[in-house]
């Protein structure tokens, strides 16, 4: 079996691999403005299938760009991981559909319909000749561990995943056998706190805003944190609007219950928190209230945040709550480290408190840790991380056969 690494090599964003030329696992691309693409174009690279882990941008982010010749690879996933894509392509046409560098149009955003496969869980089926079973990865809904098996080698690739339980999603829990582990390492060398102690801190503090008689921005991503946090205001009966891409992120999630860890929760958390449509000066004057915002974007680059950041930056008692990881150079980190922000190419000072708690939906350390133990006896090629040759060092120290490959390289197992 060989294994090219197209993107998410040494790196996060843009996540592609290919197993023999023949079965690619994941297309996606980064959120910059413009967007990076794995590094074979689509019209180099001819799988006969292709296999997604989960609805994350830098997972399917250049997926219909597969489509725009003559060929018409199938694409196997879970619903949800489908519902969630198209979602996404929507949203990049709608960024970036009028820019040459947009790889794909609206014809090819047709076309997932006419090539999709949809999978459940544990359910084996035939891609490109390899056997293939679908794993929950406890990420988000539909996020899956893709296990593929030529008869010969079987390789695991992880997707991103979680150990622990969200109240989303419960953490994974599938260790199926594999000669051939590729393993995410987002948080390689973090350890996260406690997620009922994060939850604790956070809740507490926005209480103690809204008492005080100020606003909470809670910027989250639209898929799997905004639904995250709208289930932690929810059970905390904290008074909250959601906003964004968000909301129709929710309602997707809503149809297909048995890919959420507590539908009945989920349910009662979407109806607790009051939609926003954004018109008549809405957000303003939602601005003026004693409630949270959960609103996209996670890291205050673009969606209506922008319109929440500036409305509520001057007033000391009000509150911008960062709930997830801030990569440098976006407003969110800026915002973090200077206490100011380019809002609309403006850079306004806020003086509204920050803070950042870390709902994560990755593994941490000791979770990627835990995981591996089933694995001590396969070859793991490390990826998806900023630093996924020092974890492969670490393993290697440990006794694993493990590897970190270059951006373009081919492994053969
Ligand atoms: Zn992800």
């Amino acid at each position: 079996m060989e294994i090219r690494f197209l993107g998410g090599a040494r790196e996060v964003g843009r996540s592609a691999l290919v197993i023999d030329d023949s079965l690619l696992l994941d297309y996606g691309s980064t959120a910059d403005a413009p967007p990076q693409f794995p590094v074979e174009p689509p019209r180099e690279i001819t799988p006969d299938a292709v296999v997604v882990s989960h609805g994350h941008l830098d997972h399917v982010g250049a997926l219909p760009a597969l489509l725009s010749g003559d060929d018409r690879p199938s694409i196997h996933w879970t619903p949800p991981t489908r519902e969630l894509t198209r979602r996404l392509a929507e949203d990049t046409l709608k960024l970036h559909g009028n820019s040459p560098q947009c790889p794909f149009g609206r014809e090819e955003l047709k076309r997932l319909d006419e090539v999709s496969v949809p999978h459940g869980y544990r359910e084996q089926f035939t891609a490109a000749g390899y056997r293939v079973t679908l794993f929950d990865a406890g990420h988000i809904p539909g996020s899956a561990h893709v296990l593929v098996d030529d008869g010969d080698t079987r390789l695991l690739y992880t997707g991103d995943f979680h150990t622990d339980d969200q109240r989303i999603v419960a953490g994974t829990t599938a260790r199926p056998d594999a000669d051939v582990v590729v393993c995410e390492s987002t948080y390689a060398d973090v350890e996260h706190e406690d997620r009922q102690t994060v939850e604790q801190r956070f809740t507490e503090s926005v209480q103690t805003t809204l008492w005080e008689g100020g606003t909470v921005v809670v910027p989250a991503f639209a898929i799997g944190r905004t639904q995250e946090m709208l289930l932690v205001c929810a059970a905390a009966d904290v008074p909250c609007y959601v906003d964004g891409m968000g909301t129709e992120v929710t309602a997707t999630l809503r149809q297909y219950p048995e890919y959420v860890r507590d539908p009945d929760a989920l349910d009662r958390a979407a109806g607790h928190a009051r939609e926003v449509t954004g018109r008549d000066g809405q957000r303003e004057r939602i601005a003026d209230q004693p409630v949270a915002v959960v609103t996209t974007s996670g890291m205050l680059s673009g969606g209506p945040a922008m319109t929440y950041v500036p409305a509520v930056r001057a007033n000391p008692t009000n509150k911008i709550t960062l709930t997830g990881y801030q990569v440098a150079g976006t407003p969110g980190r800026e915002l973090l480290e200077t206490g100011s922000a380019e809002i609309d190419g403006r850079v306004v000072r806020v003086s509204a408190r920050v803070e950042q708690y870390g709902f994560s939906a990755h593994a941490d350390e000791s979770g990627l840790r835990s995981f591996l133990d089933a694995y001590e006896d396969a070859t793991v090629l490390v990826n998806h991380g900023d630093s996924c040759a020092q974890f492969a060092d670490r393993l290697r120290v440990d006794g694993y056969d493990a590897a970190a490959p270059e951006l373009g390289e081919t492994v053969t197992v």
